[in-house]
């Protein structure tokens, strides 16, 4: 089968491999549609040091099932599926209480890190376990099935934060993820959402999608509008989605007192704290990882339209081109957001 094979950092080929064997409790999938993820642009040059090459990224995908283990029950050739960017083992103390993102033995599809190599989905074919599997709702295409992970990243965050109706929301950060945050806030019933980014096309998207108001973060003071957003008091949640210090500290200093901080980014892996403040003003602050159980619901609001999907796909390209696209992304050519390649 023809596959995207990452053969050494920053070198993608297009080219012939093996197609995956599949064991019992496995299905194969002819994969339709795969999404290019920040972290396979941030993994691609060796920096993160989960591709470690060679390797056959992608976990943001949907498919067909074309063939099915000796124990594989319930699903059958033909199914249009996608799946869970996890591969949980089931067993672990986390997976027996439900936190099947913090499974001790997870494993993400498409990385590679020393300790194991999971083949993922920019390929004609994948293997992937029964348990992680979901059935697409009758309508919903492929390309915009593979985009069901990052909005889940977005529920989940959002699930995490204790949010009431009608507050006030601060999203720092309109890539891709907060984006789908904004989104799943106005959803959740959050009364005024502030997005916030250094680039302004970003954020007239962000007011077309559901944010009342775009601070750009070089041109205002962006505490001091949240302030007078809110009777001086800060807003009662926020999102950081970046993942870098200067970020991070402004997500802290929008706050009110005894307000709760999300954390979804994490481009740099430390950031220093104002740990006075946060003591003193009694904030709360959530670290949010992949999800845990919101496919469904992610896949049926993006089927309603309830979520718009098709607003951050900046193009739907043949596998055969991938290594250009991710180096246009990896670039950070404007106005690029989503890429989605199809076998
Ligand atoms: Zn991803
Ligand atoms: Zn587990």
């Amino acid at each position: 089968m023809k596959a995207l094979v990452l053969t050494e950092y920053n070198h993608l080929e297009y080219m012939d491999v093996r197609k995956p064997h599949i064991g019992e409790e496995e299905v194969l999938i002819q994969v339709k549609a795969c999404g290019i993820c920040g972290s396979d642009i941030h993994g691609m040059d060796g920096s993160s040091g989960r591709r470690i090459p060679p390797v056959v990224m992608g976990h943001e995908a949907a498919g067909v099932i074309a063939e099915v283990g000796a124990r594989v029950t319930g699903w059958q050739a033909g199914d249009q599926v996608t799946f869970d960017s996890t591969i949980y083992c089931g067993k672990c103390y986390y997976c027996r209480k439900g936190f099947i993102n913090l499974c001790d033995n997870r494993r993400v599809l498409g990385v590679s890190t020393g300790e194991y190599r999971q083949n993922g989905a920019f390929a004609e074919y994948a293997a992937v376990p029964q348990h992680i599997l979901f059935r697409l709702p009758a309508g919903l295409s492929f390309v915009r099935a593979s985009l069901v992970e990052p909005v889940s990243i977005a529920f989940h965050a959002v699930e995490r934060t204790p949010l009431h109706l009608n507050d006030t929301a601060v999203v720092v950060g309109s890539g891709m993820i907060g984006l789908f945050v904004i989104q799943a806030l106005r959803l959740a019933g959050a009364g005024r959402i502030v997005a916030v980014d250094l680039d302004q096309s970003r954020l007239d998207q962000a007011c077309t999608l559901g944010a009342d108001l775009g601070l750009k973060s070089d041109a205002v003071d962006v505490v001091a509008e949240v302030q007078r957003l809110t009777e001086g008091r800060g807003a009662d949640v926020s999102f950081e989605v970046v993942g870098i210090p200067p970020t991070v500290n402004l997500a802290v200093q929008c706050l009110r007192k005894g307000g709760a901080l999300t954390l979804v980014g994490n481009l740099k892996p430390t950031a220093e704290l104002p740990v006075q403040a946060i003591v003193t003003r009694e904030l709360s602050l959530y670290g949010s990882c992949a999800s845990k159980g919101e496919y469904p619901a992610c896949l049926d609001m993006i089927c309603r339209g309830a979520i718009d999907v098709d607003a951050l796909i900046s193009a739907v390209a043949p596998l055969s081109e991938g290594a250009s696209w991710f180096h246009r992304l990896y670039r950070a050519e404007p106005g690029l957001m989503k890429v989605v390649l199809t076998p």
